[in-house]
């Protein structure tokens, strides 16, 4: 365990930020568990308003578009996969909506 992490923890001390008081049975204050409960969708979130990728959240944008190069033509293909699985299961609806509920 890291030095910085015991001295904090052994103050009452949040571990994450180390300025407020851990809360009560925690070795971190309300804000820092909050921060931690939804880290990965204010991450990517905070990520993705500083102008990266958001799909990768590393490469920068293609300029107008909301992902990367690379992301753009993986998830094209995975686009073009969807359209195929959803042609063959389409195809194997069709007998239904021509019963009534199409
Ligand atoms: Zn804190
Ligand atoms: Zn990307």
């Amino acid at each position: 365990m890291d030095k910085l992490y015991l001295a904090r923890k052994a103050l009452g001390v949040c571990i994450g930020c180390g300025v407020k008081n851990a809360s009560a049975g925690t070795v971190r204050c309300d804000e820092c568990r909050k921060e931690d409960n939804d880290n990965s969708v204010k991450r990517h979130k905070r990520l993705k308003a500083s102008g990266v990728c958001g799909r990768c959240l590393r490469n920068k944008p293609t300029p107008g578009m909301k992902m990367c190069a690379s992301c753009r033509i993986l998830s094209a293909a995975a686009a073009r996969k969807r359209a195929a699985a959803k042609e063959s299961s389409a195809a194997m609806c069709i007998s239904r909506e021509v019963d009534g509920l199409g």
